[in-house]
């Protein structure tokens, strides 16, 4: 028997992460960060491998998804860098995968919690709505790994996306690596003690994986964005089966979760561009 794990990680969530001049590449400290992110990618695999894994594929999910450092990476794992993806932060996870872990991660806008945003940020991306609900990148890769089958056993981040996770999954595993004081300060937990809980907590995710349920949406699933500008919007309904719901939001309905998300994803890119 075999278990493939497969590993989303963000930067925004890692311990001691509280501003942008540490997860953005021109920032003073980012190049500080993107080594911690490393270390905690490796708490995960380590854990993984020690409870059973066959295979360990990391998805470097963040920005430019060019931030783990290859060398520093344990080498047992295979990486996914660059950007971009077709399934974005959930590159890498497929039909082979048995269970699927989010590291680094943080709360949606309008919710407490360091950095939060949803996929592009405050320049980009107001809102992102799954069947007109408010949605996390959590939220929204949980059911990228759901329409493979796979199920999400457990999230490092912020407290609050930690805790959050359990709204849609009840029993997954949370690794909270730093509570939230506000957007920009929190108290973290040290490396040593992050990357013990990380690890432990991955052992927990892989010894117990055939419990976590994989998360379907109702169908036909609508997906909706509400973007910063109106320009932004008016470029996206250029493209046919887009529907312009309001001055800033469109949306786009399918059978298909898969469908769905590569429209919007597209449509967010597509709006990213600076005319
Ligand atoms: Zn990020």
């Amino acid at each position: 028997m075999s278990i493939n794990v497969h590993i989303s990680i963000d930067m925004e969530g890692v311990s001691g992460v509280v501003h942008t001049d540490q997860t953005g590449q021109k920032g003073y400290d980012y190049n500080m960060m993107r080594k911690a992110m490393t270390l905690e990618a490796n708490a995960a695999i380590e854990g993984s491998f020690e409870a059973g894994a066959t295979t360990v594929v990391v998805n470097d999910s963040h920005g430019s998804m060019r931030n783990l450092l290859p060398y520093m990476l344990d080498q047992r794992a295979e990486l996914i860098s660059g950007s971009p993806k077709p399934l974005g932060m959930m590159q890498g996870v497929d039909d082979n995968s048995d269970i699927s872990m989010c590291i680094g991660y943080h709360s949606r806008p309008g919710e407490k919690g360091i950095l939060s945003h949803t996929i592009r940020g405050s320049s980009v991306v107001q809102h992102f709505y799954i069947n007109d609900k408010p949605s996390s990148e959590f939220e929204i890769n949980a059911g990228i790994a759901g329409y493979y089958n796979v199920g999400i056993g457990m999230i490092a981040g912020d407290s609050d996306i930690v805790n959050d996770a359990k709204n849609l999954i009840p029993n997954i595993i949370g690794a909270p690596v730093k509570a939230t004081i506000n957007k920009f300060s929190a108290k973290n937990l040290s490396g040593n003690e992050t990357f013990k809980l990380i690890k432990n907590k991955a052992i927990e995710c892989v010894e117990n994986y055939q419990e976590f349920k994989p998360i379907k949406y109702k169908t036909p699933v609508k997906m909706s964005v509400e973007f910063t500008s109106d320009l932004m919007a008016d470029v996206v309904s250029f493209i046919p089966g887009i529907k312009r719901e309001s001055r800033q939001v469109i949306s786009f309905e399918s059978q298909d979760y898969i469908e769905a998300w590569k429209c919007m994803y597209a449509s967010i890119l597509l709006a990213g561009i600076p005319y």
